[in-house]
């Protein structure tokens, strides 16, 4: 839990420092570019038209005005004279278009072209252009202050042209701040202008629209700054790019790169497979998670080195790198643990290529672990029916599932793969439900004491019981102890339901005694994770002797498991718990294999014969029998009593009592019962119908 909050808490910080990914510098450098290009482009633009604009403007309105000279001028040679004045070349054409005068070489339609502006009446009465005729944007006004000039009286305008002609010419020079020299012209754009000269005259003028060195050395050194600038931008932001980049290749590094490995890490796998997964359409590809563990991991870091450990997780990341496809994932997830993501076509060939990849991994560590593989499919998704791109992505759910299911082949010693299927997550949430409730469970007194009593097969006398629990849930109805235990087993609160029981049963027998009933021995189930606690027979002592019970009306079985951990532990609190008057059974004799093994280091009482004697494919055999009768003349000659469990028809009665076995607990005799039923058996004493 702790190393899932580890891993989530990097996660975020890494994609806070995600945030500040290299394409969004990019993105801001290319905006940046463009528009300063964009105000690059658009000011030149601008200034340039705003010059030609103006030498345009300035042109037609002196034309203007000299057109109105040209219609007051009624004397044929004086009629020229204005437009001569302009220095210009020109053409004037009659209403049929027919040149009538012409000065210089009209060259309009050829190096130039023409640009026609406003007819006349489109000027007010102070020389200004009235609206926005195409092409003019900028117009001169006349200084009306100045008399010289002329002025408005009686409706009629009043102007001296010959002067305001000059005037023109001088406030066009002046505001370039030259003479009306040509001298320092250095460029003549051109344009041809026309005129209306009314009466179906119109002239045709060539333009003096220029620029001069200045206005160009202007609009270099312009130039050249704003290109300067623009250039220090791209750099400054080239490198800032530059820079993030490296940054951000050293933040990957640091946070996708597995130490151990130096392969990849979780965080990475976590990341790169929602990426896979949401950009490929479920339709086109299947893919399944994998958990691979290095079974026996530890045991084999223990007998060689954590070095030697840490070379064989390295070796693993690279041979499962290299049995990789294209779209395919690999990375240490944690310990001794790797997951995968890996593409298929069906389940039998993933099955197979599994089965491959792990002989593949064989060859690693010399056999000193297995390989384990828990495999999830991650389900197409559909939406109305049409598998699409995958949304809802949740690696680390998918990823749980696939411990699950790799957490199926612990008990296996080679290796193997294992798929997850429905009832695992089921199961997942009933051992959660289980562990939510067993404390105020064991609280509310919700587990009930069964007794199944253990009768004498010659005699047919109650000899014993063994103590078995039920749990009476007001949530979850009665519940056996297969579906709880084993839970228990896991979680550690076995220990408190062993205590429970122990405490339950020994009140039991102190009240039974009271009440005047033949008590008999009753069997306790201890668990095997009960024997690391060094003091755990004074504990059932203390606890039997609070309820005032004798100890000879307890007894304390001990499942085959329990045998192995720590032998001399057990042996001491064996040995403890006989000297203090208890009996102590072997639990489930001949399940496992190292029965004969136990049996010989343990000073035990009793052997409870496994109920798979009478059930398994050799019971009722001759070689069953052979094997059950030579149990129960093993035990006797260790001087212990024999118990045979799960007996339910009366020819194993009949053998078994034939062969010296001492007690029978089945269903043949009785199925575990309340406490109350119980006390009907030991009013009884006997079994019913059983022959005397
Ligand atoms: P176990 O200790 O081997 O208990 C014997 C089981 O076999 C009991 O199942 C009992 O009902 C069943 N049984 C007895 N005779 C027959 C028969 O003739 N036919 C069949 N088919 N079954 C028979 P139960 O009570 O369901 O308990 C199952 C297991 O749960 C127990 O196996 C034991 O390992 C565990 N358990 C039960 N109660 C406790 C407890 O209080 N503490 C601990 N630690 N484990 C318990
Ligand atoms: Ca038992
Ligand atoms: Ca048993």
């Amino acid at each position: 839990m702790a190393d899932a909050s580890k891993r989530k808490k990097k996660r975020k910080k890494y994609l806070k420092l995600r945030k500040n990914r290299i394409w969004h510098s990019l993105v801001m450098f290319l905006i940046v570019t463009i528009a300063a290009a964009a105000l690059l482009v658009v000011f030149i633009v601008s200034v340039l038209y705003f010059s030609v604009d103006k030498g345009i403007t300035g042109e037609y309105e002196t034309a203007w005005k000299m057109a109105e000279l040209y219609r007051n001028v009624t004397d044929e040679g004086d009629r020229y004279l204005s437009f001569d004045v302009m220095d210009t070349d020109y053409y004037i054409t009659d209403k049929n278009g027919k040149v009538v005068h012409s000065k210089g070489k009209n060259t309009c339609g050829e190096e130039g072209y023409l640009y026609a502006i406003a007819l006349e009446g489109n000027i007010d009465e102070d020389g200004k252009l009235l609206g926005s005729p195409e092409g003019v944007s900028t117009v001169l006004h006349r200084d009306t202050e100045d008399p010289v000039l002329g002025g408005y009286e009686d409706g009629a305008i009043y102007i001296d042209y010959k002067r305001l002609v000059g005037k023109v010419f001088d406030v066009f020079y002046t505001n370039t701040g030259k003479d009306k020299t040509d001298e320092d012209v250095s460029m003549e754009l051109p344009v041809w202008e026309e005129v209306d000269l009314g009466s179906g005259e119109t002239l045709f003028f060539k333009a003096k629209v220029s620029f001069k060195d200045t206005n160009l050395v202007f609009f270099v050194v312009m130039f050249l700054v704003s290109g300067a600038l623009f250039a220090i931008l791209l750099l400054v932001m080239m490198i800032s790019t530059i820079s993030k980049a490296i940054n951000q290749h050293r933040v990957n590094k640091l946070f996708f790169t597995d130490m151990q490995t130096k392969g990849h890490n979780w965080l990475w796998f976590l990341l790169r497979s929602e990426q896979t997964l949401r950009r490929i359409t479920s339709a086109k590809k299947s893919f399944a998670l994998i958990d691979l563990e290095l079974a026996g991991y530890r045991r084999y870091c223990v007998c060689h080195s954590v070095d030697d450990g840490e070379a064989r997780l390295v070796e693993t990341n690279n041979a499962l790198c290299a049995m990789l496809g294209k779209k395919e994932l690999c990375a240490h997830s944690s310990e001794h643990r790797f997951a995968l993501l890996l593409e298929y076509a069906d389940r039998d060939a993933l099955q197979r290529r599994i089965g491959s990849m792990l002989s593949g991994l064989g060859g690693i560590g010399a056999h000193g672990f297995a390989f384990h593989a828990g495999v999830f499919l991650i389900p197409p998704e559909e939406r109305g029916g049409f598998l699409g791109r995958r949304k809802d992505v949740d690696i680390e759910s998918d990823y749980n599932n696939a411990c699950s299911a790799r957490a199926t082949l612990e008990d296996r010693s080679e290796s193997a793969a294992a798929f997850f299927e429905d009832k695992l997550v089921e199961d997942q949430k009933w051992e959660a439900t289980v562990t939510e409730m067993q404390q105020r469970a064991l609280a509310a007194e919700e587990f009930v004491v069964y007794y199944q009593p253990k009768y004498d097969p010659r005699t047919g006398e109650l000899r014993g019981a063994e103590a078995l629990i039920r749990w009476q849930s007001p949530e979850h109805g009665f519940i056996t102890p297969y579906r709880f235990i084993p839970i228990f087993e896991k979680n550690g609160f076995i220990t408190e339901i062993d205590h429970y029981m122990i405490q339950h049963v020994a009140r039991d027998q102190r009240r039974w005694l009271d009440m005047g009933y033949r008590c008999v021995p009753v069997s306790v189930n201890v668990s095997r994770a009960h024997f690391i606690e060094p003091d755990l027979a004074e504990q059932i002592r203390d606890m039997i002797d609070r309820e005032g019970t004798p100890h000879s009306l307890i007894e304390i079985e001990l499942t085959e498991s329990a045998f192995f951990d720590d032998k001399n532990a057990m042996i001491n609190t064996i040995t403890k718990l006989k000297q203090y008057g208890f009996a102590v059974s072997m639990d489930d004799f001949g399940s496992g294999y190292s029965s004969l093994n136990s049996l010989k280091d343990m000073p035990l009482d009793v052997l409870k014969l496994d109920a798979e004697f009478f059930r398994g494919e050799a019971a009722g055999t001759d070689r069953g029998e052979i094997v059950v009768s030579e149990a129960i003349k093993l035990a006797k000659s260790l001087n212990m009593r024999t118990v045979a469990e799960g007996v339910e028809i009366k020819d194993q009665v009949d053998f078994l009592a034939a062969q010296g076995c001492d007690m029978i607990q089945g269903y043949y005799f009785a199925k575990p019962m309340p406490a109350q039923d119980y006390e009907e058996r030991m009013k009884n004493g006997r079994a019913e119908g059983a022959e005397t």
